[in-house]
């Protein structure tokens, strides 16, 4: 059946793991049909060595890019390393193994004015472009005069495939940008490896592909973590306006001296949301569209919406042509931002889409650090309408994942759309039956009606049943960041240090350098002289998902309650929708479902490669009756655990002996 199958070519390892080879061939041979390609694949599979080593011959064959999307930078790192291996043990391949990774503009600039402000990417860009257009970046003035000075840049200069942190190592030395050192070796890179924003936001996509002069249908796509593209979906296709954009919006007004109209109409939005920012309590309120911007065009005596719009269009040209007069004459070489064309843009989008059923519309209100914070959002309910373009104009697609539902996804993404067809492929859990222990635990749930001192004391005993059993670290993630404070709030901090292990908690609001420097602490107990320690985060959060636990860094991870959302206004809507366009499917596939992939995330925790030994405790009893969502792999080595004193302890203990 194998055409040109060419793999061997590309593989760097002397020998195939479990099934991989096989696997290689088949991603190899529908790739080559132009097919959208599912791969659920356990952690210890090597997915990326497969998805590179069967997808290089094709692309060099059919003279395509691969561009591989991950969601963080150790992915990315990831992928880098595994291409170098593949670019040095295949040198008649060279020229197709070249890759680079990319970051955003803000986290590979160097500039000092760009990096001491605290700028959404959208701003960045707008301040870059304006710091380029007055010649006040250096970095961006030194890269173009070494272009300029006839030097041409490719990989040849470099060792192979580059990392983004390579990159930005040699560019400060060399006091380049790194950002742009990227975006002139892209054109040249046979593949990319980038965050899923370069291609599920459809803006940055139009101008990442103008700029490869390339199209979707000349690349193949590789989708790492797939799981995460049904929210990202959703969250790229949502817009959202807050004080601050107006507030800045009306420093522009006034700095260009634009006329008083919009300088009324920025203030009346900025008033209302001020008001209601003290009427509403934390929560969404759901808001009618039509009436909500009928209102707003008649109190500027606008007669209907296409009126309304023509208003925008024009307060969005006016200010577009006071900025380029203002960067023409700019002395001081400040950078100039355009907070009204992303606040136009915000009405534009609400003219357009209140009509559809596939958005829904609200107010948001949140505390955060003690402060409350308002906004008007559209909030997405469809990812198809984000993925089903990209997963249907692509050369091929391969998308990965180790806790995927293939059903739930294929229906949420439209994977199956595409004319030419797609295929699911699941292997085998490479993991021995001796290595895992996975266990539900009977006579506890944090249900609404179970958060009481009695339940959470119950459930502390079984999670010290489990700690003092275990030999080194242990991670504990909660449904939500209620039950955590309620087993800090009833005495779990305690419990932990008495068992000789130290207590590491998760805070929600702490910048991402103190998080990994908790992090960092917490895996360093797991080796002697210490006598291990408990990391105490929530499912979903950052310490559960995106990071690795091998070896003793987490021998064992309890799910503390199903991760469910709570019923807000916008998970209700989406339940709505998803009822009427998935055949009365709503509260499996917005709620139900959600929740068992962050299980499933965290459960996978401690077992990241195949010689990891880990025990997986789903500590409510309402996982009984959805095992038939957990991880397969996970599923078949369930025990259910009596509510018996010791139980737990008896178990664990018999595990690790052995
Ligand atoms: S050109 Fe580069 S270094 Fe300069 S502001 Fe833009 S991203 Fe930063």
């Amino acid at each position: 059946m194998i055409k040109n199958s060419s793999y061997l070519e590309f593989f760097p390892y002397p020998k195939f793991r479990l099934e991989q080879e096989d696997i290689i061939e088949k991603i190899e041979f529908l790739a080559r049909i132009h097919k959208n390609i599912l791969l659920v694949a356990p952690n210890g599979t090597g997915k990326t060595i497969m998805a590179l080593s069967s997808l290089l011959p094709v692309a060099r064959d059919k003279k395509l890019k691969i561009i591989y999307l991950c969601r963080t930078h150790a992915q990315s790192t990831r992928v880098i390393r595994e291409l170098q291996k593949i670019h040095h043990s295949s040198p008649n391949n060279n020229k197709y193994t070249s890759g680079i990774s990319l970051r955003g503009r803000k986290e590979m600039c160097l500039n000092t004015t760009l990096n001491s402000m605290r700028v959404s990417p959208t701003e960045a860009m707008s301040i870059c472009k304006s710091l380029r257009s007055n010649n006040s970046c250096n970095h961006y003035r030194n890269i173009k005069k070494f272009l300029k000075g006839g030097n041409s840049l490719d990989f040849y200069n470099f060792e192979g495939p580059l990392d983004a942190e390579e990159l930005i190592t040699m560019s400060k030395d060399r006091r380049y940008c790194a950002y742009f050192l990227a975006k002139f070796l892209l054109k040249k890179a046979p593949i990319i490896v980038c965050n899923f924003q370069w291609i599920f936001n459809p803006d940055i996509r139009y101008r990442f592909l103008k700029f490869l002069e390339t199209a979707l249908e000349k690349c193949i796509l590789v989708i790492d973590e797939a799981h995460n593209i049904v929210d990202l979906a959703t969250e790229v296709n949502s817009d959202k306006l807050t004080p601050y954009f107006l507030t800045m919006s009306l420093n522009e007004i006034h700095t260009y001296r634009l006329p008083d109209k919009y300088w009324q109409f920025i203030n009346f939005l900025k008033d209302h949301l001020a008001q209601k920012k003290k009427d509403l309590k934390n929560g969404e309120l759901e808001i009618n569209p039509k009436e909500f911007i009928t209102r707003l065009y008649k109190k500027f005596k606008l007669k209907s919406i296409t009126e309304f719009k023509r208003f925008l269009e024009k307060f969005r040209d006016d200010a577009k042509i006071s900025i380029q007069a203002q960067e023409k004459d700019n002395t001081k070489k400040e950078p100039s931002q355009d907070y009204i064309k992303i606040v136009v843009k915000f009405w534009l989008n609400w003219s357009r889409k209140l009509e559809s059923e596939r958005y829904f519309f609200c107010y948001h209100v949140k505390t955060a650090a003690r402060k409350k914070y308002i906004s008007l959002e559209i909030v997405a309910l469809d990812p198809r309408d984000i993925t089903v373009p990209i997963y249907n104009k692509s050369f091929a697609s391969l998308s990965l994942s180790g806790t995927i539902n293939p059903s739930v996804f294929t229906h949420l993404t439209g994977l199956s759309y595409k004319q030419q067809g797609y295929e699911i492929i699941i292997t085998k859990s490479p993991f021995k039956s001796r290595n895992i222990l996975a266990l539900v635990t009977e006579g506890v749930a944090t249900d609404y009606n179970n958060r009481n001192p009695f339940m959470y004391n119950k459930i502390i005993t079984k999670i010290i049943e489990v700690v003092s059993n275990t030999p080194a670290n242990i991670g504990i993630f909660c449904a939500s960041y209620k039950i955590l404070n309620d087993l800090i709030m009833n005495g779990i901090k305690i419990s932990i240090q008495n068992t000789g292990k130290k207590l590491f908690a998760e805070e929600s609001n702490i910048s991402a350098s103190k998080n990994a420097k908790i992090l960092e602490n917490f895996k360093a107990f797991s080796q002697p002289p210490h006598k291990g320690a408990v990391l105490l985060g929530v499912c979903g959060g950052r310490n559960c998902e995106g990071e690795d636990y091998p070896g003793d860094f987490m021998n064992a991870v309890i799910i503390v309650g199903i991760p469910y959302h709570l019923q807000t206004p916008r998970v209700k809507a989406k339940i709505e929708y998803y009822n009427k366009v998935f055949n009365r499917q709503g509260w499996v596939f917005a709620y139900l479902y959600p929740a068992m992939q962050r299980a499933n995330q965290a459960s996978g925790r401690p077992i990241r490669k195949e010689s990891d030994k880990g025990v997986i405790v789903f500590m409510d009893s309402r996982f009984r009756e959805r095992r038939g969502w957990i991880s397969e792999w996970v599923r078949k080595e369930i025990k259910l655990i009596p509510n018996k004193k010791n139980s737990i302890s008896s178990t664990v203990k018999e595990f690790w002996r052995i």
